[in-house]
């Protein structure tokens, strides 16, 4: 049974747990969410969970995989009473019109984003991922999965660098096996991992590579959470042999870009340095006069799909952040008006002959 550290307990939690001040609450990492059932890492092994009504009340996103959780135990049950704070999250929009952001795995160090090197072979797609892998506090590994189905891969490796500067590069086969060494020394003990990639790319043969016979080991701990119901588990976090953590979330396929455009900075560092030296402090780097931007266009110095794709992020994010502040506003208008009508039925139930 792995103990917390190994499930990347920390100091810092360790505090935030001690701060909750409920000794008789244990601490546990969510291993496992379908839909309203969960499955709860503790000292003492998995165990099924559920929302308590406070926290489900008070969080429109209360929890994810990944996430670590204060919780009793009653009968066998877990209740979650609380939500430690998120060193890290992977986030979309909610599905539909919302413009919510809802996380989909938390407390992640490392993101493996998954390209084919076959014909879904896609620098834009790879910058596109990236910008939200920064944005989301994990660092990035850039797996180029089907190596075996490659000709000109050293070519395809140097573009990839090109795009990805300082960040690793691996090029693997999850069915040959090649180059899966070299991508374990990436994943380290106690630290968790997401996939993240288009489908068909290979995540779930990678995954099944990278865990060998863990998903079979792990059968152990999670025999109590799914006896006697058939599981369609959509979210999970295994242990993998090395002692990295790895989650398995499908809901990450389809992404939407969330939050600020930040990323774009550490992905397109050309841009932004030459930004920096554009004649007009806030020059759009479209049609300006002195614009650095559009002078390295022209001389070559910088290739016209670079700058197109970080114009079409860039317009991107700023619609995003437009919706956000939109949403938070309205957020603000709700709570007021809760706010008001709580405040008028207090006066009126201070007034003399209320019963
Ligand atoms: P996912 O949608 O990202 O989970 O992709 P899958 O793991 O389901 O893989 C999609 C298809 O690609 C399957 O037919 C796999 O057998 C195949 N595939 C995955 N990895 C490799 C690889 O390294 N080389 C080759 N040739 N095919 C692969
Ligand atoms: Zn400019």
């Amino acid at each position: 049974m792995p103990t917390l550290e190994e499930l990347g307990w920390t100091a810092e939690l360790d505090h935030y747990f001690t701060q909750l001040g409920h000794p008789d609450w244990a601490p546990g990492r969510i291993a496992r969410v379908d839909r309203e059932r969960f499955g709860v890492w503790t000292a003492s092994g998995e165990i099924p969970a559920e929302l308590s009504g406070k926290i489900r009340d008070t969080s429109a996103d209360h929890v994810c995989v990944g996430d670590w959780v204060a919780l009793t135990l009653h009968n066998g049950l877990g209740i979650m009473h609380a939500r430690l704070p998120r060193k890290t999250s992977i986030s979309r929009k909610a599905a539909g019109e919302q413009t919510a952001e809802q996380a989909l795995a938390a407390n992640i160090d490392a993101v493996l984003l998954v390209c084919g090197l076959d014909a879904d072979f896609n620098l834009r797609r790879i910058e596109r991922a990236l910008t939200l892998v920064m944005n989301s506090g994990a660092s990035p590994i850039i797996v180029l999965n089907k190596a075996d189905q490659c000709d000109n891969l050293p070519a395809k490796i140097t573009l990839t660098e090109q795009v990805a500067p300082h960040m690793p590069v691996c090029a693997v086969s999850a069915t040959t096996g090649l180059g899966l060494e070299e991508l374990r020394t990436h994943l380290k003990a106690q630290q968790t991992f997401v996939l993240l990639g288009s489908s068909g790319v290979g995540k779930s043969t990678l995954t099944n590579s990278l865990l060998e016979q863990t998903r079979m080991q792990t059968g152990a701990l999670r025999s109590s959470v799914e006896k006697g119901h058939h599981t369609t588990t959509h979210r999970q976090m295994w242990l993998l042999p090395n002692g990295a953590l790895c989650i398995d979330t499908p809901g990450l396929r389809e992404l939407g870009l969330w939050g600020s455009d930040e990323g774009l900075d550490v992905v397109f560092p050309e841009i932004e340095a030459l930004a920096r030296t554009c004649r007009f402090h806030d020059c759009s780097h479209e049609v300006e006069p002195g614009c650095a931007i559009q002078a390295a266009l022209q001389d070559g110095a910088l290739s016209s799909e670079r700058y197109e794709s970080w114009l079409k992020l860039r317009r991107e994010y700023a619609f995003v952040e437009q919706r956000q502040s939109e949403h938070k506003r309205r957020q603000a208008d709700k709570e007021l008006g809760r706010m008001y009508k709580r405040a008028k039925e207090d006066a009126r139930r201070r007034k003399p002959g209320f019963r």
